[in-house]
């Protein structure tokens, strides 16, 4: 039975930083590294951002074959076993484990219709087939107004594809921003190209003929692909079977380790309480992922450092750009402070006169001083945070 001094459930971004983590403490110690997928470790966003703006596929790779690991890859871990420390893969291989790191990610939620022609962009593959994808097909439809939707949809139309975005919501990110912001993104992107189709529900997709028929609540249209996504779900399987706690995603303490003083979690899957924003969260972006896997790294190899990172993400839509922290949340009461409305500024988040979330909007740099004012108990009244974060 392969053992290793430390074990880890995923091959991504978290995975990665968990084992810079160990090796900053410990250069030796034996690490395996079981992943679902048949690739190493690889960036993440340049999927959906700077590969589709001429950035070179080669610039994805991490660094982590450097650090001495094996690899067990098209390898999907099916079972814990807590009590003698084990994991076991589909293919029956068991691996036996010192500590053990659950970096498992989360899958694509899924449409109820099979096709070969939905894609739900998660990996590199998806990234090849859609590429493929766009060189081949006349017309292609993207489903949903988050991440994947807004940033897949600005991709194709830059490469020139005829391209179609639908969503539920009234504006683009419309989960995030107020609503004024979203709408005018939705203008924005018509303007550059996109057929964007908001508060619109998909109620069948037929396949004929190669193309694909999608109903919507009004009317229908007919694309040779859809690209769906519609978020995910985290791979709390293996925990769950295992009886460590899972409460939208695997329950980790300030060390981010899980009920068994042995097993950690980190990245998408991990829920942990973030002290400034007062409440225990799911982070699903990379910085999260890559400060997260770093820590829960660390703390196997023997340190005990909380993680009390308060993490940010980003996005770019066409030629506008943000850095975000905290929540953005939109029950909560927010102040706007335009220098030119829509194009650049700060957007407070504030709940009982405290900021919770950031968004900084074409303002780059003070990631740090939207943190520090996440940390602060105020109390702020929204006409206060003028000029608060300066830009
Ligand atoms: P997402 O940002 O959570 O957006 C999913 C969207 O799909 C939501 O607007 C959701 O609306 C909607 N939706 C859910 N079920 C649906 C259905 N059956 N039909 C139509 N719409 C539906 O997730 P994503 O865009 O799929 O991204 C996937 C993951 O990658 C996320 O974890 C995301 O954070 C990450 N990602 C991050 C970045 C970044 O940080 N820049 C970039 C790309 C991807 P409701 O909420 O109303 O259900």
């Amino acid at each position: 039975m392969p053992h290793y001094t430390y074990l880890i459930i995923g091959g991504g971004m978290t995975a990665d930083a968990a084992v810079r983590g160990i090796r900053e403490i410990d250069p030796n110690g034996p690490i395996g590294l079981l992943t679902a997928e048949p690739e190493l470790p690889y960036n993440r966003p340049p999927l959906s951002k700077g590969l589709w703006k001429g950035e070179a596929l080669d610039s994805i790779w991490c660094r982590t074959p450097e650090a001495g690991v094996v690899f067990h890859r098209s390898c999907t871990a099916r079972s814990l076993d807590l009590s003698s420390k084990t994991v076991t893969a589909e293919n029956g291989t068991t691996f036996s484990f010192d500590k053990l790191l659950l970096a498992t990610g989360g899958d694509a939620r899924r449409l109820p219709t099979p096709s070969t022609k939905i894609l739900y962009y998660r990996t590199l593959a998806d990234y090849r087939k859609l590429r493929a994808w766009s060189e081949a097909e006349e017309r292609i439809c993207v489903l949903g107004g988050g991440f994947i939707g807004s940033e897949i949809a600005a991709a194709l139309a830059l490469n020139g594809k005829r391209v179609t975005l639908l969503f539920a919501e009234a504006g683009i990110g419309g989960r995030i921003f107020p609503e004024a912001l979203s709408l005018f993104l939705n203008e924005y992107y018509r303007k550059k190209g996109v057929e964007v189709l908001p508060r619109q529900t998909v109620s069948a997709i037929e396949e004929q003929q190669g193309l694909l028929h999608i109903h919507l609540g009004q009317g229908s249209l007919s694309v040779g692909a859809l690209v769906a996504g519609i978020g995910i779900s985290p791979n709390v399987g293996l925990a769950k079977d295992a009886r460590l706690e899972v409460d939208n995603g695997i329950v980790v303490d300030e060390y981010l380790r899980t009920g068994h003083a042995d097993v950690y979690a980190a990245g998408d899957v991990a829920a942990f309480f973030q002290p400034a924003l007062g409440q225990r969260l799911r982070f699903e972006h990379e910085d999260n992922a890559r400060q997260m896997g770093l820590v829960a790294g660390r703390n196997m190899a023997g340190h005990a450092a909380k993680y009390d990172h308060i993490p940010f993400f980003y996005s770019d839509l066409f030629d506008f750009g943000y850095e975000a922290v905290g929540l953005l949340d939109l029950r909560l009461e927010i102040f706007c402070d335009w220098k030119e409305e829509f194009h650049t500024g700060v957007v407070y988040y504030l709940d009982r006169r405290r900021v919770r979330g950031v968004l900084l909007w074409n303002v780059w740099g003070q990631v740090d001083a939207a943190r520090a004012l996440l940390a602060e108990p105020g109390p702020f009244q929204p006409a206060d945070l003028r000029g608060r974060i300066p830009f």
